[in-house]
């Protein structure tokens, strides 16, 4: 049974794999022009540890002038709260595209919901698209 994008189930995110992913959703998304750094660690970086509580289990951060974006993704913490580390990878990187196309984009509810659909509607594209999903 294909995995559905309103039941996310945990599979490990490996670093090859989430880089493979994130070219994938550029292509998509029309932001190839962007260099990302992807960070697949249990615990926040030092660059987002002063943001992150014990709950956060991905976190990114970009600049728009110079098209650059980091993304953290928690292997760990996805598999403790039951998420699908691919999903959350892909959320992160629709904070990215929201920047790119000029979307006012801070503490918005309404957004993060958005950005969490379109992350596993993406999630389950990409996974679906792969020869051995
Ligand atoms: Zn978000």
């Amino acid at each position: 049974m294909p995995k559905s994008a309103a039941t996310p189930t945990f599979t490990p995110l490996a670093p090859a794999e989430a880089r493979k992913a994130v070219r994938w959703f550029q292509r998509q998304m029309g932001i190839t022009d962007w260099r990302i750094k992807l960070l697949i660690a249990d615990e926040p970086p030092p660059r987002f540890v002063k943001n992150a509580d014990l709950q956060t289990i991905a976190m990114c951060s970009h600049s728009l002038e110079y098209k650059t974006g980091t993304v953290w993704v928690s292997n760990s913490r996805c598999k403790a709260d039951g998420s699908c580390p691919m999903e959350k990878l892909f959320h992160e990187m629709m904070h990215l595209v929201a920047e790119d196309t000029g979307i006012q984009d801070h503490a918005s509810f309404h957004k993060e919901f958005v950005w969490h659909r379109l992350g596993a509607v993406l999630a389950t594209a990409y996974c679906a698209e792969q020869p051995n999903a």
